[in-house]
């Protein structure tokens, strides 16, 4: 496997290996665009759907721009339970071999467990219900974010988790980068991009 379209994105040697282990030849459509402005800093909004590779698009640039132990620097917000279980499985499937700690957070199961992992991860993704309830009870400490991801963001809104996902983006500090990744582009999530993202 040559790799060579992976290789031209800029990506460590870490992560490549990821890559190349997973049996992934060539970036997707939504990989190639995503991945170098997410590395260059910028802002991004993806319309694309589960299944187009949109996990590794936007964890990519997020993997090799956090570091183990410097506190929660990426925050992914999901509408369900499932999609936060599987995109967390696939970012600590990536980010394994540099150390990086993942957690998964969503409601339904004890606060205990979720508590304990929330102060020694450095990527958290969740439901924004139980991720608000961590707010307001101090468990979860924003100050450190680089990263914020609405993925499936129409969802999100459509399941009337607007005002939770507000108040967790009021949580997070400014300079941080936000992706935001829905499969449709309505006024809702204009709304959003227009309040709470730059130049995206
Ligand atoms: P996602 O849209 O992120 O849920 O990814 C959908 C599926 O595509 C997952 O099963 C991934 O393992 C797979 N996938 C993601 N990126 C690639 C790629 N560049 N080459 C082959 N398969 C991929």
């Amino acid at each position: 496997m040559n790799m060579e379209k992976f290789k031209q994105l800029n990506l460590s040697e870490e992560l490549l290996d990821a890559i190349r282990r997973e049996g992934f030849e060539s970036p997707s459509e939504v990989q190639e665009k995503t991945i170098p402005l997410v590395l260059a800093g910028k802002d991004v909004i993806g319309s694309s759907e589960t299944g187009s590779g949109k996990t590794l698009a936007f964890g990519a640039g997020i993997i090799d721009r956090t570091s183990p132990g410097a506190g929660i620097q990426a925050l992914i917000l999901t509408p369900t339970r499932e999609l936060a279980e599987q995109v967390g499985q696939t970012i600590a499937k990536f980010s394994h071999k540099k150390g990086l700690r993942v957690a998964q957070v969503y409601g339904g199961v004890s606060m205990g467990p979720q508590i304990n992992s929330l102060r020694h991860v450095d990527i958290v993704v969740g439901t924004p219900g139980r991720l608000l309830d961590h707010l307001k009870r101090r468990t979860l400490n924003l100050s450190r974010i680089k990263f914020l991801v609405l993925d499936e963001a129409d969802r999100m809104l459509d399941m009337g988790f607007i005002r939770d996902v507000e108040s967790i983006i009021k949580s997070c500090p400014t300079n941080r980068q936000t992706l935001l990744f829905s499969a449709t582009l309505s006024q809702d999530i204009e709304y959003m991009a227009k309040k709470y993202m730059r130049n995206p």
